[in-house]
């Protein structure tokens, strides 16, 4: 059995202590034990770290891109082996981890760019003989935790804009699926990246909790569920620390009666069932809007029935198992809770057992009907390819009833009409809005996050407000020439 450890300080190393199974979620078998490292394994990065980071700190701009430039080749040239430990581990199909790695490679792109985002701000004679300008200078040791949906994308939403930047990065990643953060080390090492500058410590809350507590860390950049976002947040700031904690999503897709329904039932499939619902923009309420409920429901339930479930190393399947049987039982538990409150369970995933892969942590796709604000699969985050559809009989009530949610994270509006999706997109209170777009993922070189419950922080990540997040502003003033004398009032411009 594989046994997965730390890597320090440009070598892996084997974990000591504590450990926990990885399984492989397609045929529920445990691949490999993960080292759950502790305040001391944490203590040796953030000092591995803190060496690395006068040189990283000094090396200029553009020889830092030229790492990035190789990264991005070298990622190029292992996606498929990349995608292939996600498949492993996650259980997503391969296409969707393929898709994953290349956004986060996108990222790297970005970051290439590095020594123009770096640019300040230059003024001559801000006062006669005096001249100012402002630059973006790195934090220092910085750390990312990440959650298991996205192994290689989340990870590298932060990375390449840390490193390029300046920063050293500690990396821990979720204890679920975590051998893509060591291919990801070797890779970046191969490209340049000196020894220290970044790591991975593998392990859970105690690893987390000694990041948040170290002097040695500057700031945290956190993706996960919303409690721990929460309190991931309180604990890093109280200490002084930067962070942006992004968590987690109830994205509303509202399809208006004047929508090209067969475009939003492809795009519903796709945001709700890929990659099994467990991701942060998936679509988990679909907002019938008038008299277009009923058609709606009639198109999506016979395309839920013929979801194409299997192994994510099946070309033919469209969705994979979720994570681990926990996770299943969990999404499970929901729908029972549906019907329970009431709902209109139109197609029950329960019970989905797929020959020769009985031990996998398989679930199908379901379709409740009817779902109100007051139920539970309305209010709460599921994480599995659950939709639920609620009639609203205007755009206006679907407006107040996305803003009224505590997550805000994405949303998307199906409609013909320019200006129902111009008023849409200024009044709803979401970080992330599409116009006939299911899942409106920024660009690399825009920025990723939320608004309320999904985000705790000021900045979003990658793309501007990632370089913003991972630098510190100075503005120099400065002047050679006569001494002016003792000033004793307040300087003034223009004198
Ligand atoms: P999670 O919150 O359970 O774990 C995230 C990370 O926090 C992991 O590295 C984990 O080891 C660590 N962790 C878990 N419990 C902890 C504790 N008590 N104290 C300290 N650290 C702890 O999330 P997950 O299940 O891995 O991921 C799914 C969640 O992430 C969903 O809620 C999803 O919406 C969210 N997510 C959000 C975004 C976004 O951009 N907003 C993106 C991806 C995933």
């Amino acid at each position: 059995m594989q046994q997965i450890g730390h890597f320090l300080n440009g070598r892996h190393v084997a974990g000591s202590g504590a450990s926990q199974d990885v399984f492989n979620p397609a045929t529920g078998e445990v691949t490999g034990r993960v080292a759950l490292g502790g305040g001391d394994v944490i203590a040796q990065a953030v000092a591995f770290a803190n060496a690395a980071w006068p040189a990283w700190a000094a090396t200029p701009p553009l020889r830092r891109a030229r790492v990035m430039f190789k990264f991005k080749e070298l990622l190029e040239i292992n996606t498929k082996k990349l995608a292939a430990l996600i498949t492993a581990e996650h259980g997503k199909v391969l296409s969707d981890a393929e898709g994953e790695v290349q956004r986060g490679l996108e990222v790297v792109e970005f970051a290439c760019g590095i020594p123009h985002l770096l640019k300040g701000e230059f003024t001559e004679a801000v006062a006669t003989g005096i001249d100012a300008w402002t630059m973006r200078q790195p934090l220092g040791v910085v750390a990312g935790i990440t959650p298991f949906n996205f192994p290689a994308m989340v990870p590298l939403w932060m990375i390449p804009v840390a490193l390029a930047t300046g920063n050293c990065f500690i990396l821990k990643p979720s204890e679920k699926d975590p051998s893509a953060s060591l291919l990801l080390a070797d890779l970046l090492h191969e490209a340049g990246v000196p020894p220290g500058v970044f790591q991975v410590v593998q392990g859970g809350r105690d690893a987390v909790e000694a990041l948040l507590d170290s002097p040695g860390v500057e700031a945290i950049s956190f993706v996960g569920s919303t409690p721990i976002a929460e309190a991931i947040y309180r604990r890093g700031t109280h200490a002084g620390k930067r962070v942006q904690a992004l968590g987690g999503a109830k994205n509303h897709l509202v399809v208006m009666p004047d929508a090209d329904l067969d475009g939003a039932v492809d795009a519903l499939m796709g945001a709700a069932y890929g990659s099994a619902g467990e991701r942060c923009m998936a679509v988990s309420v679909a907002v019938a809007v008038g008299d277009v409920g009923d058609r709606l429901i009639e198109k999506l339930a016979p395309r839920i029935r013929a979801l194409k479930v299997g192994p994510g190393t099946d070309k033919e399947a469209e969705m994979g198992p979720l994570v681990t049987g926990e996770h299943r039982a969990k999404v499970a538990s929901y729908v029972d809770k549906g019907v329970a409150e009431g709902a209109k369970l139109v197609v029950d995933g329960r019970g989905l057992s797929l020959q020769g892969y009985e031990g996998g942590f398989f679930i199908g796709g379901s379709l409740f009907d009817n779902v109100t604000p007051d139920m539970t699969i309305y209010q709460e985050e599921i994480f599995g390819p659950v939709l639920g559809v609620v009639r609203a009989k205007s755009i206006g009530d679907a407006i107040q009833l996305i803003n009224a949610h505590r997550f805000g994270n994405g949303t998307a509006l199906f409609t013909a009409d320019g200006g129902a999706a111009r008023n849409f997109a200024s009044a709803i209170k979401i970080g992330m809005v599409g116009i006939n777009v299911p899942i409106p993922v920024p660009a690399a070189f825009h920025s990723f996050g939320g608004w309320k419950a999904s985000l705790y922080g000021d900045h979003h990540m990658h793309g501007p407000e990632g370089v913003r997040f991972y630098t510190r502003m100075k503005a120099i003033t400065q002047r050679w020439g006569a001494n002016p004398g003792a000033e004793f009032s307040m300087p003034q411009i223009g004198r």
